[in-house]
């Protein structure tokens, strides 16, 4: 494949851009750059009604979070713009006109009353919600019913109308899905949609259908639920005489709930508590402000019905392009797995560098009340980095180094308590204060005064660190008491003397 491959993610500005509509968008990148061809963003916001201000912005700021990055959008420009559909308003009726002139399209002058009417006419057992189609469209009010004069009138005199598709009877509509395969759809089944609305916008079949043609779109990734649109697509890109020229189009698997069945929703997030939105959206948390790393999600994402057939699954965003390969899609849905969610997440934390890692991790601290230099949370950070799975974890796995624990497991430190610990660590701070203070010889000679006073060492380890760090959690002990030096860890220990 070339230079001539382009892909679109054409999401419509109704709402946040969810986990699916982000896969859609990663995979269409991921075939561009494999191909070393284009990503393009295009916002299909011809439905007024639906139209959701700040959702368009919402949708670039989740794409450049994830670093999927298009060459050609709204904001950047590019040879084949505008790429937001109600700017381009003025291109699609000719089209609209042509399907008519060629008899594969006519104008209807229904009203909504009409259109009601038919529905309770043409309704009854066989047929419980009549459409508008082979049955029911010669008894409408349309330019196949009217005589050419009253239709021309009608135009004439601006009466409100639409334009519909003409869907051929009895015909078999194929076409070759990347992901399927052949796909025979009868063209008995479908409706005579509506291309061109009463107010000279386009629906979203047609504005798709010319769009992906104007901007030279070789392939289409998009969601399973847009397979019924499809026929109607391929009907329009042959009345329009473009056939040889189609996209070829990849019907992704959808992405299912963790449990039961069917398409993760919104308020599947709800009830099992994980975020559907890349970023926060309509008080909705996002996998960003939860404490994700963007390659780890977008890893995740990858991994949800795509692998590069062999066991690994950890690929950076330059891995995927060089191994995303479409045929490697599974055909089956996605179940969701936000544990497997989180694993990636410790798995990329772990991975990093930490002073890739600090900026981040400075904001959750900053967050918690705990501004400290670089210099001070760079090493505290590489002692605790492969314990934090959720970057707020930073916050409990780091306080206690730079300020003394509030919350602290104090029953496991009184449930042992005796005499005898209180001898032991009065003697541990009494000899701690004159020696070497490295991690080394606190062990050392932890264990020797132990010994010498007929302690076990758990019995004494234990209390030690709760008294530290707050809780049984947290690195070596000795590497926190040597990082929080003798006077602190005395203050720390005398507390409980
Ligand atoms: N605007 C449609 C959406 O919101 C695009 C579907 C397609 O990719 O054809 O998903």
């Amino acid at each position: 494949m070339s230079d001539n491959v382009r892909l679109r993610f054409a999401p419509s500005p109704t709402g946040g851009l969810h986990l699916g509509g982000v896969r859609t968008a990663l995979f269409s990148y991921l075939f561009a750059k494999h191909h070393h061809g284009a990503f393009v963003l295009r916002i299909e916001d011809t439905d007024r009604n639906r139209f959701v201000e700040g959702a368009e912005e919402y949708i670039t700021n989740s794409l450049v979070w994830c670093g999927i990055v298009p060459d050609e959008s709204p904001e950047k420009g590019g040879d084949y713009g505008p790429y937001r559909q109600s700017e381009r308003k003025a291109n699609y009726r000719q089209y609209a006109e042509q399907l008519v002139e060629n008899g594969y399209a006519y104008y209807a002058f229904d009203t909504k009353e009409d259109l009601e009417k038919m529905r309770a006419d043409f309704k009854s057992d066989t047929n419980p919600s009549p459409q508008y189609d082979k049955t029911t469209r010669m008894s409408m009010n349309n330019s196949l019913t009217l005589s050419a004069e009253e239709t021309t009138k009608l135009l004439d005199t601006n009466t409100p109308h639409v334009i519909r598709i003409k869907v051929p009877e009895n015909e078999s509509i194929r076409f070759n899905d990347m992901i399927r395969g052949d796909i025979a759809n009868d063209s008995n089944l479908l409706d005579d949609k509506v291309l061109l609305k009463a107010d000279n916008m386009p629906t979203y079949h047609l504005a798709v259908v010319i769009d992906d043609y104007l901007m030279k779109i070789s392939h289409v990734f998009r969601g399973e639920e847009w397979l019924p649109s499809a026929p109607i697509h391929v009907l329009l890109w042959k009345y329009l005489g473009w056939e040889d020229i189609a996209p070829q189009w990849a019907h992704l698997p959808l992405i299912l709930k963790p449990d039961g069945k069917g398409k993760l929703s919104k308020r599947d997030g709800e009830r099992l508590g994980f975020p559907v939105f890349p970023l926060s959206w309509d008080g909705h948390e996002g996998y960003k402000e939860r404490g994700f790393l963007a390659d780890a999600f977008v890893n995740m994402l990858a991994a949800l019905g795509w692998n590069d057939g062999t066991e690994n699954e950890m690929f950076s965003l330059a891995e995927l392009i060089e191994k995303f390969d479409s045929t490697r899609i599974n055909k089956a849905g996605a179940k969701f797995n936000y544990e497997k969610a989180l694993w990636y997440n410790a798995e990329y934390v772990k991975q990093k560098e930490a002073a890739e890692l600090l900026p981040a991790v400075q904001l959750e601290l900053k967050k918690a009340g705990l501004a400290k230099s670089d210099e001070e949370v760079l090493p505290v950070l590489k002692m605790v980095q492969e314990r934090i799975t959720l970057l707020p974890d930073a916050v409990k796995e780091m306080h206690y180094f730079f300020q003394q624990p509030t919350d602290v497991d104090e029953q496991s430190i009184q449930g042992k308590w005796s005499d005898a610990h209180a001898t032991f660590y009065a003697a541990l701070l009494d000899h701690w204060g004159s020696i070497d203070w490295n991690k080394e010889s606190l062990e050392t000679t932890f264990k020797e005064i132990a010994k010498a006073q007929e302690m076990k060492i758990g019995a004494v380890m234990l209390p030690f660190r709760v008294m530290l760090v707050g809780g049984k959690f947290g690195p070596g002990v000795f590497d926190i008491a040597q990082f929080l030096g003798f006077e602190e860890v005395k203050a720390r220990v005398s507390k409980y003397l």
